[in-house]
């Protein structure tokens, strides 16, 4: 079987102009290569990290179950052009939050793996002795 995805190139940038939708975070696949872009200006380096690993699981779990990607960036270029969500008007704090966005389920997985991977990554930090 072909695998739609044939490569998977993470751009970690300084400028959050280059996200789209106004984001931290952002994917779109041409001709087989999943681009994922992750702003870096956040407080937490493990947070920047936790972003690559949520987008590229959002962006798999969706191209696996056959949802266009361009119902994602429909739906999210409405929300950040309005700032509420098209069917219920409701102001979330991401747009993947409300239960109307095309990729609502595979945010919420995404948030879960990219929490426990996040707390991992803290913990390794917090636990690790002061050794030269
Ligand atoms: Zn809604």
């Amino acid at each position: 079987m072909e695998m739609p995805v044939k490569s998977i190139v993470v751009v970690m940038t300084s400028d959050p102009t280059s996200i789209r939708n106004g984001q931290v975070g952002d994917y779109y696949l041409v001709n087989g290569v999943l681009y994922v872009r992750v702003y870096t200006g956040m407080d937490n380096p493990n947070a920047v990290y936790g972003t690559a690993i949520h987008e590229i699981v959002e962006a798999l779990l969706l191209i696996n179950k056959g949802t266009p990607l361009e119902a994602v960036d429909q739906y999210d270029a409405y929300y950040y052009k309005h700032g509420r969500c098209p069917r219920c008007n409701a102001i979330k704090s991401e747009p993947g939050d409300d239960e109307h966005a095309p990729y609502h389920t595979e945010h919420q997985a995404a948030t879960m793996i990219e929490e426990l991977f996040t707390t991992l990554l803290n913990e390794e930090k917090s636990n690790k002795p002061n050794r030269a």
